[in-house]
């Protein structure tokens, strides 16, 4: 059966790394817009090039760009297994996009996790994070080394890269875009019930068994 979850959070919170182990333990797919954006600005798309100058400055891409991309993306036969949102929606209207999308393909949204975090440790964690060019595997400069300096853990690469947006000016920029149009959704979903809260200052693991324990077993018998 498939499941469907909104990560929420302000950028830095975490939500990438933990769409990425709960695509991996659970089998839904991750659907990253920031990622999806990254990869039209770098093929050049119409909608890249129009992603391309907000996403630098820190600001919201528009609804209608985001929303288009979704349901796209959610018409693709590999959404069928479920969903882990991370970084959608941003704004009320994409929440409420998302659940008309949703109930338009029989699914809805099972649960809505926002990852709590402490602001002032947002920029640390940010503007230190870079991460294998091949792999996507995450790196920080102080949290997160890989073992053998200059070598991907993951798959031996040798070639890292670090966003365009996350330095500490954009970042700030992020934060005040965050808490401006996207924490208006937490009332949206709280108000049905369909939210709740984890501690994302966390150690990383100690998040994941938290998300685990929202989510519950995976069920038995899904051969994914
Ligand atoms: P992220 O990788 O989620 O931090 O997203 C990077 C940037 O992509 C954001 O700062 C926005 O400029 C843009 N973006 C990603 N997702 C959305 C969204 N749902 N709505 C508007 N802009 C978005």
């Amino acid at each position: 059966m498939a499941i469907n979850i909104v990560l929420l959070g302000p950028p830095g919170a975490g939500k990438g790394t933990q769409a990425k182990r709960l695509e991996a333990a659970y089998g839904m797919v991750q659907l990253s817009t920031g990622d999806m954006l990254r990869a039209a600005v770098a093929a050049g798309t119409p909608t890249g090039l129009r992603a391309k100058a907000v996403m630098e400055a820190g600001k919201l891409v528009d609804d209608e760009i985001l929303i288009a991309m979704i349901s796209e993306r959610l018409s693709q036969p590999d959404a069928s297994r479920g969903a882990i949102f991370d970084g959608f929606p941003r704004t009320v209207p994409q929440a409420e996009a998302l659940d008309a999308l949703l109930a338009g393909r029989g699914m809805r949204l099972d649960h809505v996790i926002e990852l709590k975090v402490d602001d002032a440790a947002l920029v640390e964690r940010i503007s230190g994070r870079y991460s294998c060019r091949k792999c996507g595997a995450g790196y920080h400069d102080r949290f997160q080394q890989p073992a053998r300096a200059g070598v991907c853990d993951s798959c031996g690469g040798t070639d890292f890269l670090r966003r365009a947006d996350d330095n500490a000016e954009t970042v700030r920029k992020r934060l005040s875009e965050y808490y401006a149009k996207t924490a208006p959704i937490l009332p949206y979903y709280q108000a049905r019930g369909a939210l709740c809260g984890v501690d994302g200052m966390a150690d990383m693991d100690r998040v994941t068994a938290a998300l685990a324990a929202i989510l519950g077993p995976r069920p038995a018998g899904d051969a994914r």
